[in-house]
């Protein structure tokens, strides 16, 4: 009954349900506080209170038929200005309303962006580990992804496999930074070695290449990293950024893509892009929600709280012996396997109660992640199983 591009879908899902349901069993089983699940990407950082507030300000003020009612695709002008001057201000570019597209979060946002650029049989090049959902984004368009590899220790892009890889069937390379899964922050060096290879080859194959930045966890740095903003790097850029993260509001659908002036085309490729987002069934970012963002654009979630958690888990893993790279950015640890089948790793990890998700949902076999946004006090307290699941596989 179901279509053959569905099919390989729903095994994939089908094994997240599985440990979905396994977590649910398991706190019924030993209560809440007794299951450590670092499984789950889900941000816990209280949202702003600002936002809250402007929620019941908007709700309060705005005429019903402004706030409920059919826009452009493309999002409410106002809304597309604050956010261009906020860019404007925090990254030092020159954006205004037709640069901006407001989107049902960044899933939404690049499968708009994909749904534009992309042709059936054109190549999408992605760093490894990655977040696998990309995998069905471009299928959707028929598109083909190209893994291509990063430093073993750094998670940085290996420039050299890279360059190998770009050739006359490249149309996006899918950058995301700061990292899902491994927390690693892209450095300047490489967006600019990424970008110069890039100008190269769209000379030499005489076709546009674009870079597409995933950039749901931007705001999520820690220790002043700077996240280079990739527009400046490279002309070619769309930017899919959301609020999911930054504000806590993963279930609200908000987010933009930037489709810059100096894009090839910009016109063009914004207007086809506002279209896509009504072809695609969105047809407009959730109203309520753009008129949030454009009353809270300077608004955060605390990083502090997930500093805290990344500091006390890295630190607490590293003593038991575990080796991973402390993380720069988002919320995750990628940390390495004890043993080669990470899958048997996770198994074991699930006699402790610890919950984590295996390195190849992520195409990074051997390695497990961690998403360290839960409590405090779930990092504390699942140390003593991590040291016993350490001492199993004599580690310390
Ligand atoms: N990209 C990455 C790397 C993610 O980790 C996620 C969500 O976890 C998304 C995109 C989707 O974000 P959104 O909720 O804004 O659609």
């Amino acid at each position: 009954m179901i279509s053959e591009k569905m099919k390989p879908l729903m095994a994939n899902n089908s094994a997240i349900r599985t440990m979905f349901e396994e977590g649910d069993q398991m706190r019924a089983k030993y209560g809440r506080e007794n299951v450590f699940d670092f499984s789950l990407g889900n941000p816990d950082a209280p949202t702003p209170p600002e936002v809250k507030q402007a929620i019941k300000e908007i709700v309060e003020e705005e005429p019903d038929l402004i706030l409920h009612g059919y826009m452009s695709n493309a999002g409410f002008e106002d809304v597309r200005e604050t956010i261009a001057r906020h860019i404007n201000k925090t990254q030092g570019t020159n954006f205004s309303k037709k640069n901006i597209l407001m989107t049902v979060g960044a899933a939404s946002g690049l499968n708009v962006a994909l749904k534009t650029i992309l042709n059936p049989g054109e190549e999408v090049v992605i760093f490894t580990p990655y977040f696998l959902e990309y995998n069905w984004y471009v299928n959707n368009y028929d598109g083909v992804v190209v893994q291509a590899p990063t430093d073993k220790k750094t998670f940085q892009p290996d420039l050299k496999s890279f360059e190998k890889l770009v050739g006359d069937k490249t149309r996006v390379v899918l950058i995301n930074s700061p990292h899902n899964p491994t927390g690693v922050v892209y450095s300047e060096e490489t967006i600019k070695g990424i970008a110069d290879i890039l100008k190269k080859k769209q000379k030499e194959l005489n076709r546009a290449i674009f870079i597409i930045a995933d950039e749901p966890y931007r705001e999520l740095a820690y220790d002043g990293v700077e996240v280079p903003y990739i527009t400046k790097y490279y002309e070619n850029t769309i930017v899919a950024y959301s609020y999911s993260k930054s504000l806590s509001l993963p279930g609200e659908r908000i987010g933009y893509l930037v489709i810059p002036d100096e894009l090839e085309e910009s016109q063009l490729v914004f207007d086809t892009a506002s279209n896509a987002n009504r072809i695609l069934g969105c047809v407009n970012a959730p109203s309520l929600q753009q008129k949030v963002i454009a009353k809270c654009v300077d608004a955060k979630v605390d990083l502090d709280y997930y500093d805290r958690n990344r500091k006390a888990l890295y630190e607490g893993l590293k003593e038991c012996g575990f080796e991973c790279i402390m993380p720069q950015g988002a919320f995750y640890l990628f940390v390495k396997s004890p043993v080669e089948d990470e899958a048997e790793f996770c198994k074991t990890a699930k006699k402790y109660n610890i919950l984590m998700v295996p390195g190849s949902a992520f195409a990074g076999p051997g390695y497990v992640r961690l998403a360290y946004c839960v409590s405090y006090e779930t990092i504390q307290n699942s140390l003593p199983g991590f040291k016993k699941l350490a001492q199993e596989y004599g580690l310390r």
